[in-house]
C-alpha cells in the first residue's frame, strides 16, 4: 500500500503537535521513525489508525481500519495460546484449517516453535514480543503500524528481532511505519529512517 499523508494538523489542549506535516510511504517500504518523548509518534499511529481524528489533512488511501497495530505492550489475549494469538485476527473468510497452517508458518518462522500450545503467561518477555509479532503479521493488513515495538528486550535480543521483523516484512512486501528510539534497530529494520523534531512550538520531520 502506497500511502500519502498531506497537511496533517493536531493539536491537543495546549500543545500543538503538527501543522501542515507531510509525509509518504512508498509500497513496500518500510519506515522508522524516531523522535524525542512527546513530539507526537504515537499520535501519528493512532491518526493512521483511525483511533484519533486529525483536526485537518488528508490521508490517500484512507488507512483507518485497514492497519495493522503492534503496540508498545503485547496485548496478547491470556486466555488463548500462542497460536490461537496469531489467527485471531486474520481474515474470517479465510477456513480455520488454513488460518492454522498459516499461523505455524509464521510461529515457526518467530523461533516458537514448539511453543504454540503455550499460553502468554507462559512465555518470557522476548516470546511474547515474538507472539505479538505472529498476530501482527498474520492480519497482513496494508500499512502495518509498530510503536516501539522491541523497547522492553535487551540490546542483542532486540537487534535480532528487529532484523528478523524487516525479513518478514520484506518477504510480505509490507509498507510499514515503526516507532523506535533505537538507532541500530531502525537501521536493521528500516528502508529509511525519518526524525521528528519540536521547533517553534510544533513537530516537523528533519
Ligand atoms: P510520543 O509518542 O512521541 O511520545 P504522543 O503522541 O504520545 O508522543 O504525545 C504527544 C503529545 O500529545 C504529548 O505532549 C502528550 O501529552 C499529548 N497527548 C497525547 N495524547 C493525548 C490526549 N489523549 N489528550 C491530551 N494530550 C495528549
Ligand atoms: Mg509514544
Amino acid at each position: 500500500m502506497r500511502v500519502r499523508i498531506r497537511d496533517l494538523e493536531m493539536s491537543y489542549p495546549g500543545v500543538t503537535l503538527f501543522h501542515r506535516l507531510s509525509l509518504s510511504l512508498a509500497d513496500g517500504e518500510i519506515v522508522c521513525l524516531l523522535g524525542p518523548s512527546g513530539s507526537g509518534k504515537t499520535t501519528l499511529l493512532n491518526i493512521l489508525a483511525g483511533s484519533v481524528h486529525p483536526s485537518g489533512g488528508e490521508i490517500t488511501p484512507r488507512t483507518a481500519g485497514r492497519v495493522s497495530y503492534l503496540f508498545q505492550e503485547s496485548r496478547l489475549l491470556h486466555r488463548l495460546t500462542v497460536l490461537e494469538n496469531t489467527i485471531y485476527l486474520m481474515d474470517d473468510g479465510i477456513p480455520l484449517e488454513s488460518r492454522r497452517e498459516k499461523g505455524m508458518v509464521l510461529i515457526e518462522k518467530l523461533g516458537l516453535g514448539g511453543f504454540e500450545h503455550r499460553y502468554p503467561d507462559e512465555l518470557s518477555g522476548g516470546m511474547a514480543r515474538r507472539a505479538a509479532l505472529g498476530r501482527m503479521l498474520g492480519r497482513n493488513a496494508g500499512l502495518i503500524l509498530m510503536d516501539e515495538p522491541f523497547s522492553s528486550l535487551d540490546g542483542t535480543l532486540r537487534g535480532r528481532l528487529a532484523d528478523l521483523t524487516g525479513r518478514l516484512l520484506r518477504e510480505e512486501n509490507s509498507t510499514a511505519l515503526c516507532v523506535t528510539h533505537d538507532e541500530s534497530a531502525a537501521r536493521g529494520l528500516g528502508d529509511r529512517i525519518i526524525r521528528f523534531v519540536r521547533a517553534e512550538g510544533r513537530t516537523f520531520i528533519a
